[in-house]
């Protein structure tokens, strides 16, 4: 098969066209609709044949288009603007130079980041470039166009997949089907990244058992921002490490820390040449988009320790290289976090293996599951990326918190809430998603011409829906001739419905097959019918997904209401826009909480499409009954019956449709307006819309995560990090030693008279510090509500307590401070030790706390009930 060497011949445009390779070269055509549509002029037959890809238009389009293009003054006069207007968007300043202003910034200075690498096992640019699966890419992607809209010094980090993810079809039978096409860098917007002198930059690791691994680099320039991919289909890497990068999420699990090494390791030394090459500043901070990328914090360890870095030990350099990591985590379901045999990563690390400078014992102890009810022999990716981290947080506010409770015993002694994971809502990139017919601003337009808006992108996903259904059955293998009633799919008068993701259990893909005759109902309803279009596909080794597929795709073959439900195959970007764009009602019922954020609803909410989901992810953070409807989550008293949740949420779905949804849809006045939908359209439109924008996601990682941590990393210079690594190890040792001893109130509430609300009284705690320090610690009064097990109800407050004696003959320490009772109530009141720093981002950072023992009286009490 590999016999033939393939060529791909750039084409020679005339030379008044040239602009038109630097505007194909440059992906920012794929969200810029000016760009496209230039393009598109080129030859309009042929930009839809090659799926909207400049790069395959020009080297498709005939010689004599090309030379009448030449000539066509209209032509060249858009091709100058479109170029001009390139080259501004690169070189002018843009919000973030703005924001990078204070009193301390010098050139040097910033307040802000030089440069931000961002790492991620799949990139969603466009479907012209086929990196990735699924949310985790796309929201990459997202975060890549967002960076150079705002001006935001981002590096991306990916690997170059061969074969990217997959193709789906369908068979006869509607079992889903794989194609992996090869796909030749040559022939897309990729350049290889070369030395000076021209030879390719090319990255290597080295293996046990003498084996090499090798990669070139391929940039993509995503508008300002350098795309780095890391390809390991090199000749003279053996069979096997070629075919590292054969494809996304494919292969076993050396196949896979294969992948890993070589995106975080191999991804830190394809950053390092880039930025020397085009002497770009380096990196400040590191962003691990999910714990795919984790190793890159090893590979920084190893820059450090090494003879070339600033000769740190293991922790010291650990300690810097936490300071500039963040770490985002994508979601609670296992099978979505990496985990691997240890032996496997051990072998990877031993000392014949690539970080010579790090002990096998420092990497396993970073990715071990030492918490109760850990596994012992498994190396967790997402523990790792954790403790590489300084900073961490989920994706939307519930994720925050099911994230915090769900490695919460990472910091035994803490509650969940303590858990030093933040969340920063997902967002998505306006200019990809909205349809370029609809407006920036709806506010003047009339309710009619918004529904005909409305109105005219239905009908346009209507003729999309016919189209992809008769190449789908065509594909299936029936006759063109069969096929007539494909043209009578589909109703551009009918409300529509989208549901479109990948096909993981948890997101349900047939909830709405449970009960058929309702279903049926539904779509036939002879006054009120809706249409559903459906798509997705289910990762090739899972045929669990694959058989919900078939189940789907059999329902839709059934002649009674093939008009009105449509599975379409291979959903990728280009089908997405058409979707969200041309739906009414976006569907979304995953089994609440383990949708982290979900972003196709915004993606359909930016396009006047209203939300019908589950409560979960980013939807329970802004859903108003003014955008759509929150279907009803049976995840209390039915959580682990999944069963009995299907039935019952399945239930209260088809309620909502028949007695809310279809009802205001079809409710019109004289002239045919559904007055009370559009409302709701232009609700979404003006104040959904502007809250679920990358541009405010990225703007809270530049302020929250990525400015701080560069500070934190640029303070760390390499003194500060030895002395903050001495402090973590002598509190480490010393910590046993730490313990309150006894605690005691004084003041009018302990006369024994019912305290009032408002009165204070001083508490005070003995404290043994093993030897440390009261600058060492903060020793805490705990205090709040007490609920019926003498916790401590909700949000306890917390308030330090002050060093007044000490250390007595016995090492013991008294502290003392106010405690106001501020809550009627039972309320209790307790007191803890945490180590202090000011380096350290929370309390619970090195998971270490001392509390009273369990037994004693003096273990805080109940003060009032
Ligand atoms: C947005 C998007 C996704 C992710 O959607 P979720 O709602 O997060 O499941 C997946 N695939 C494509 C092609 C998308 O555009």
């Amino acid at each position: 098969m590999k016999a033939i060497r393939r060529f791909s011949v750039r084409p020679v445009l005339p030379a008044p066209l040239r602009p038109l390779s630097e505007l194909a070269g440059n992906l920012r055509w794929s969200w810029h609709p000016e760009t496209r549509e230039l393009f598109r002029a080129v030859d309009p037959e042929r930009w839809r044949a090659c799926g909207g890809d400049p790069v395959r238009l020009l080297s498709t389009v005939p010689r004599e288009r090309l030379d009448r293009l030449a000539d066509d003054r209209g032509f060249l006069r858009r091709l100058t603007v479109a170029a001009g207007d390139l080259r501004d968007y690169l070189s002018e300043p843009r919000w973030y130079q703005r924001a990078d202003t204070g009193p301390d910034c010098g050139p040097d200075a910033g307040l802000l980041p030089a440069a931000v690498a961002y790492f991620s096992p799949e990139f969603g640019i466009t479907g012209a470039l086929p990196q990735y699966s699924g949310g985790l890419g796309i929201l990459a992607g997202d975060h890549l166009k967002t960076a150079s809209d705002l001006g935001v010094p981002l590096i991306g980090v990916g690997l170059l997949y061969r074969h990217g993810y997959f193709r789906q079809t369908l068979g006869p039978d509607g079992w889903q089907q794989e194609h992996y096409p090869v796909f030749d860098p040559n022939e897309q917007p990729l350049h290889r990244l070369r030395e000076p002198d021209g030879a390719p930059v090319r990255i290597e690791l080295r293996l046990p058992a003498g084996r090499l691994l090798r990669a070139y680099v391929w940039r993509a320039c995503v508008g300002r921002v350098p795309l780095l991919l890391l390809d390991s289909d090199v000749e003279d890497n053996a069979r096997r490490e070629r075919d590292v990068t054969d494809r996304l999420y494919g292969g076993g699990s050396e196949h896979r820390l294969l992948q890993e090494m070589l995106l975080g390791i191999g991804g830190v030394r394809a950053v390092r040449a880039y930025c020397r090459i085009g002497a770009h500043p380096q990196p400040e901070v590191f962003h691990t988009n999910e714990g795919h990328a984790g190793f890159l914090g090893l590979e920084r360890v190893r820059e450090l320790c090494g003879p070339s870095g600033s000769g740190l030990g293991f922790d010291a350099a650990l300690e810097t290289v936490r300071a500039g990591t963040v770490f985002t985590t994508h979601t609670p379901v296992p099978a979505g976090i990496d985990r691997f045999d240890r032996e496997l990563v051990a072998r990877h690390f031993g000392d014949d293996g690539e970080l010579p400078g790090v002990a096998v014992e420092e990497v396993l102890r970073l990715g071990a599951e030492s918490h109760p009810g850990g596994e012992p022999d498994l190396f967790n990716m997402a523990v790792m990326g954790l403790r590489l981290a300084q900073r961490a947080n989920g994706v939307s506010t519930l994720h925050g918190a099911v994230s915090r409770e769900m490695f919460a015993p990472l910091w035994p002694g803490f509650d969940a809430a303590e858990v030093p994971i933040g969340s920063v809502t997902n967002g998505v990139h306006a200019p990809t998603w909205t349809a370029p017919s609809l407006p920036d601003d709806v506010r003047g337009m009339k309710d009619t011409e918004l529904w005909d808006l409305r109105r005219g992108l239905r009908e346009r996903l209507v003729q999309e829906v016919r189209a992809r259904l008769f190449a789908s059955w065509r594909q299936r293998g029936a006759a063109g001739a069969e096929l007539g009633w494909v043209d009578e799919v589909f109703d551009p008068a009918v409300l529509t419905i989208g549901f479109a993701r990948r096909v993981p259990a948890y997101k349900r893909l047939t909830l709405m097959l449970r009960d058929r005759d309702r279903l049926f109902d539904l779509l036939l309803h002879p006054t009120r019918p809706v249409q559903i279009v459906v798509a997705g596909k289910a990762h090739p080794a899972d045929d669990g997904g694959k058989r919900l597929v078939r189940e789907l795709v059999r329902f839709s073959d059934d002649p009674r209401i093939r008009h009105r439900l449509v599975f379409l195959p291979d959903y990728g970007m280009e089908m997405a826009r058409r979707l969200y764009a041309g739906c009414d009602v976006w569907l979304n019922n995953p089994l609440r909480p383990l949708e982290a954020c979900g972003t196709s609803g915004m993606k359909a909410a930016l396009n006047g499409c209203l939300n019908l989901s589950v409560l979960d992810g980013w939807w329970e953070e802004w859903y108003e009954p003014d955008f759509g409807w929150a279907v009803p989550s049976a995840d209390g008293a039915a959580a682990d019956d999944t069963d009995r949740r299907d039935t019952i949420e399945a239930a209260a779905l088809y309620d909502l449709i028949e007695d809310q949804v279809a009802p205001c849809f079809y409710d019109r006045d004289g002239s045919g307006v559904p007055v009370r939908w559009v409302g709701m359209v232009r609700q979404t439109l003006t104040r959904l819309g502007p809250r679920v924008l990358a541009d405010r996601m990225l703007r809270e990682y530049v302020e929250r995560l990525y400015a701080p941590a560069a500070r934190a990393q640029r303070a760390l210079v390499p003194d500060a990090a030895r002395e903050l690594a001495a402090w973590k190890a002598r509190v480490r040792a010393a910590w046993p030693g730490v313990a309150v001893d006894h605690v005691e109130t004084a003041g009018a509430a302990c006369s024994g008279e019912e305290p009032e609300v408002g009165s204070s009284l001083t508490l005070r705690a003995r404290v043994g510090l093993g030897g440390l320090t009261p600058e060492d610690v903060e020793v805490q009064a705990v205090a709040g509500s007490v609920d019926e097990s003498d916790g401590i109800a909700g949000e306890p407050r917390r308030s330090p307590l002050r060093p007044v004696e000490g250390p007595g003959p016995d090492g013991r320490w008294l502290f003392e401070g106010p405690l106001v009772l501020d809550r009627t109530g039972a309320f209790g009141y307790t007191v803890r030790v945490l180590p202090a720093h000011p380096r350290l981002t929370s309390g619970a950072e090195l998971g270490l706390v001392a509390v009273p023992p369990q037994d004693g009286d003096q273990e805080g009490g109940v003060l009032m009930r």
